[in-house]
């Protein structure tokens, strides 16, 4: 680009709400985190001030691994907004972090229709905008 710079980030950008806030900072950091009640052990996801298992308070955000399994998988052949146009056909999922939360994401670096159920994965960090980090997804190594 004649500037230099990053190209304009054109898709949707989350919406970061206060109890969200440590979640994307771990993203741009390279080093997801998600809470952990200290009072159960329950690890979770999304974000909350209590805990979903037993409302304790006690939580803390603790780094989890970044494996994961494909917990649910669809492609996406349409693109609803021009962003994606260039895009489809692209994968969209749920997986399942080893720690037991579950997060909506992309699997990339292999074709959408070879995501399958059950597929380890491993997180990529896409940083995006400069204050804005996803965490992707991608066959994780050895399969
Ligand atoms: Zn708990």
């Amino acid at each position: 680009m004649e500037d230099g710079g990053v190209e304009p980030y054109l898709k949707p950008v989350p919406k970061v709400e206060p109890e969200a806030a440590p979640y994307w900072q771990s993203l741009r950091d390279h080093a997801m985190k998600v809470q952990h009640c200290d009072s159960c052990g329950h690890w979770y996801f999304p974000p909350s001030t209590h805990c979903p298992a037993c409302l304790s308070a006690d939580v803390t955000w603790r780094p989890v691994s970044g494996r994961a399994v494909v917990w649910s998988s669809a492609t996406m052949h349409r693109a609803y907004l021009p962003a994606y146009e260039g895009e489809i056909p692209y994968n969209l999922s749920l997986v399942e972090l080893d720690e037991g939360p579950r997060v909506w994401t992309n699997v990339v670096e292999i074709p959408p229709d070879q995501v399958r159920i059950g597929l380890n994965v491993r997180v990529r960090y896409d940083d995006v905008t400069p204050g804005l980090t996803l965490a992707r997804f991608i066959p994780a190594a050895g399969q």
